[in-house]
């Protein structure tokens, strides 16, 4: 691939790409934060993009993959926002669990209870952090192709691997949340595609 061009550039071009395609006046934010945090969207129209991964991935397909990635966020932002409650719901659930272990430390039956609680939450956000990843992947491969979306994914991971310097915490964190890793929505993505393409 071309090395001359600028990702900045790549990115620009894209999304003037995506405004006239889909009519919806995208922005994007490059950040520089030294965290996993690849691309994001914010609210109904913003992507925010790591500078640090710009600069390590280079390679206009993959940014296109993950751009279209965050675009589905954006196209299913509505649907999100109600995903969004459903992980408050849970934040909540896990809360009143973790209140419940405290309150009544000495009565063995209420720790249990609390405990139950605390991974209900746990699971009903992670449940509904999976959905969202999937939505936004599935608009990606109706959008790119099912084929080149996965190969561009996986291309990524080859090149994360070597770029990555998440904290461990984040790992952790992400794992707990169930934020599904890009080998488990690439299996999933295989798997749904027969239904849907
Ligand atoms: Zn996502």
């Amino acid at each position: 691939m071309n090395k001359r061009i600028r990702p900045e550039t790549i990115i620009t071009d894209l999304v003037s790409e995506i405004r006239e395609k889909y009519g919806i006046n995208i922005q994007t934010e490059i950040i520089n934060v030294d965290s996993s945090l690849i691309m994001k969207a914010r609210n109904k129209d913003t992507i925010l993009i790591n500078k640090k991964y710009l600069n390590a991935i280079k390679e206009p397909d993959i940014l296109k993959a993950l751009l279209y990635h965050e675009l589905g966020h954006i196209v299913n932002y509505q649907k999100w926002l109600r995903y969004k409650l459903f992980v408050y719901i849970g934040v909540a659930v896990s809360g009143i669990g973790l209140f419940v272990v405290t309150l009544f430390l000495q009565y063995l039956y209420l720790v249990l209870t609390g405990f139950l609680l605390i991974i209900a939450g746990l699971m009903i956000i992670r449940f509904f952090m999976q959905r969202n990843e999937y939505i936004a992947d599935l608009f990606a491969a109706k959008e790119l192709g099912l084929r080149y979306y996965i190969e561009q994914l996986k291309r990524f991971m080859s090149i994360d691997k070597r770029a990555h310097c998440a904290s461990k915490a984040y790992h952790i964190l992400a794992k707990l949340f169930g934020y599904p890793s890009i080998n488990s929505r690439i299996e999933r993505l295989s798997r749904i595609a027969e239904q849907v393409f």
